[in-house]
């Protein structure tokens, strides 16, 4: 267990890293982190993350009363709270404005494509929580969704959310998130991207036992094959994102679109050609009938 000293500076100097990296702008973003007996260590309101000092940070309780500090703390706390009530395995918290995915949030495209492997073992699907009025209740109702099945999302028009094991598997997820959102930004600026297939994402989470990586059901790439998802995530669908992964061996080329649906490929003097599994058709025809609603 971490003494509150050391995770005070884990925190400064997360803080600076964010700021150092261009992920928060002025006094944007926070980070905040379970201390023993029911208390979390939250970095402040108003101040800037690449500038603090182990002393302003602020002891609060899990309703969100302030035990300690001079200061009061972040103004994104309700959504912290709500991350911890909904997530007891969750010891900390991270929240920032990185530029790409925040674009891809502000786009309103979520990050759900089955690209990299370190994405697919770490985070999984990325998804977009609805967009809620910053520092307000909504927020943490908008994240509420998702967070029950998934360590990092992306907040509608605002920036994006990572949780993890400690405060630096959370940040580090933060980085995945930002790195993953500018790899896929230059797959679609050069048109297409590869998918990894169903069966090899599928192969990627069977190992990500031997990489010590245990949040759950991140992938749920089949609801029926996300051990991690308990029986209430089934009933209500929402809570876990899937990837975009083909079923086949082989890796099917999806050109980006602009608003991030998937097409077929198309070159060049080729007849257009797409396949699809029986559940994606039922996604399209889906989506569809929605949009003819
Ligand atoms: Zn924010």
């Amino acid at each position: 267990m971490s003494t509150e000293s050391s995770l005070r500076a884990d925190i400064v100097e997360i803080g600076r890293r964010m700021y150092a990296r261009g992920y928060t702008a002025s006094n944007d973003g926070n980070i905040s982190v379970r201390l023993g007996g029911d208390r979390l260590l939250m970095t402040p309101k108003s101040v800037c993350k690449g500038f603090m000092t182990p002393d302003m940070m602020c002891v609060t309780d899990l309703d969100g009363r302030k035990l300690q500090g001079e200061r009061d703390p972040s103004s994104e706390m309700l959504m912290h709270l709500e991350v911890y009530r909904q997530r007891p395995d969750v010891q900390a918290v991270v929240h920032a404005h990185p530029p790409i995915a925040t674009g891809f949030a502000v786009a309103g495209i979520p990050l759900d494509r089955a690209v990299l492997a370190e994405v697919l073992t770490t985070l999984g699907s990325v998804p977009i929580a609805a967009y809620a009025t910053p520092s307000t209740r909504e927020l943490p109702e908008a994240v509420r969704k998702y967070i029950r099945a998934h360590d990092g999302m992306l907040l509608a028009n605002h920036g994006a959310l990572t949780v993890g094991g400690d405060l630096y598997s959370a940040y580090f997820k933060m980085e995945t998130v930002e790195h993953f959102a500018k790899i896929s930004l230059v797959a679609r600026l050069l048109g297409r991207e590869n998918l990894i297939s169903r069966e090899e994402v599928m192969r990627l989470q069977e190992l990500r036992g031997t990489y010590g990586i245990a949040a759950p059901a991140p992938i749920c790439a089949d609801p029926a094959d996300s051990p991690g998802a308990g029986a209430g995530d089934r009933e209500d669908p929402a809570t876990c994102q899937v990837v975009q992964a083909p079923a086949g061996s082989g890796l099917r080329l999806v050109p980006g679109l602009p608003d991030g649906s998937v097409q077929p490929a198309q070159r060049p003097g080729e007849e257009a050609e797409i396949r699809l599994t029986y559940r994606e058709l039922s996604a399209l025809i889906e989506d569809a009938i929605r949009s003819l609603r």
